[in-house]
């Protein structure tokens, strides 16, 4: 029988690999950088009561003012900026490169997130990934001749760097934001395991833009990202958000949430502090070898990657299986998690070496 989507559908679509999500029912998911710490207990009650106040047979408040409150609040972002929210910052990357004109390229460094080169593909722009070096560093003298040949419209830089851990030298990053006409996007998804920001330099640099998100400080179930920028960009960008983007549940609970700032915090330093001791326990297994993370996940190359990733995965722990990607030769990605969590994982990698 004749196919009708394939007949219908364009041709690049067709060609193009899902994004896949591995099935992870039961299993200890440290594939995706989620929060391993669930809403406290003490504040269930409380936050239902908040949440039966919401009026779902209405529209969302468009522009979802209070929300921007919090937000600030939680993140420091002074009131000169403009901060415009999206379902997920993945949303966000998308309305980026729907501002786009045709025959424009986006430009990001590789191996990094992803999405920014689907994005481009769905989108039918140009994409160019420029080569990070053997210490997953940006060679400054390769970036500066790639944007002088393409001359990028959009910029993506994640950092910290997803899926390396690192972040990348603050004035490389500076050379690059003065050296081109592209809008620069900062990507800080991790910043709140990272040891630097730009959030005080968008007022230096016109072109620059951050991204963040709250899926890696415990809220990955709410898709809720923001763009960071000058007031005058946010306002021209907003226009190709999507009227009521974010959803009252999301507004309602994030809005009770994100007010716990300190709890936030304290989750967010119970992390660092796991991942100093992953990284250290995973470091003492001589075969390893462990990359510097500024993030909440850590990447390693373990000889017989695949393996290892087969084993854990029997045993019911989750992790990112890189190893085939361009660059990341048996390589293997873990979120931080919780203590217990982590050290199941690091028996099952100990016992495989062992
Ligand atoms: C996880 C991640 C995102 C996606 O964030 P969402 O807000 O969940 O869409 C964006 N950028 C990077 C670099 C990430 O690692």
């Amino acid at each position: 029988m004749n196919n009708f989507i394939n007949s219908w559908l364009r041709p690049d679509i067709q060609a193009i690999n899902a994004y896949h999500v591995p099935a992870s029912d039961g299993m200890i998911k440290l594939d995706a950088m989620e929060s391993p710490f669930p809403l406290p207990d003490e504040l269930i009650g409380q936050y239902l009561a908040y949440l039966a106040d919401s009026e779902l047979n209405r529209y969302p408040n468009p522009s979802a003012i209070e929300l921007q409150k919090t937000l600030r609040k939680l993140m420091d972002i002074p009131d000169d900026l403009g901060v415009l929210l999206g379902n997920g910052s993945d949303e966000l990357i998308q309305l980026l490169a729907l501002a786009c004109d045709t025959n424009d390229t986006i430009l990001s460094v590789e191996p990094s997130f992803v999405m920014y080169g689907m994005i481009a593909k769905f989108t039918r722009l140009n994409y160019q990934g420029v080569d990070l070096n053997d210490d997953f560093e940006i060679d400054l003298n390769v970036m500066l001749r790639s944007i002088e040949t393409h001359q990028p419209k959009l910029i993506f830089i994640a950092y910290p760097n997803n899926p390396t851990g690192n972040t990348f030298d603050r004035t490389v990053i500076e050379k690059i934001i003065t050296s081109t006409q592209a809008l620069v996007v900062l990507d800080e998804a991790y910043y709140a395991y990272a040891n630097d920001s730009f959030l005080d330099d968008i007022k230096k640099y016109p072109n620059l833009v951050l991204l963040r998100t709250v899926s890696k400080i415990g809220f990955a179930g709410l898709r809720l990202g923001l763009l960071i920028g000058a007031q005058d960009t946010v306002a021209q960008l907003d226009k190709l958000r999507l009227p009521y983007n974010i959803n009252t549940l999301t507004q309602v609970s994030a809005n009770f949430l994100l007010r716990e700032k300190d709890e936030i915090n304290k989750n967010a330093q119970i992390i660092l502090s796991e991942r100093t001791q992953l990284s250290a326990t995973l470091s003492a297994i001589n075969v390893l070898k462990v990359y510097p993370s500024q993030a909440n996940f850590i990447l390693f190359k373990a000889p017989n990657a695949n393996e290892l990733f087969k084993v854990l995965k029997q045993k019911g722990v989750l992790i990112k299986n890189l190893s085939s990607a361009p660059k990341l030769t048996d390589c293997l990605r873990v979120t931080v998690g919780s203590g217990e969590q982590n050290q199941q994982f690091i028996n099952i990698v100990e016992a495989f070496y062992g």
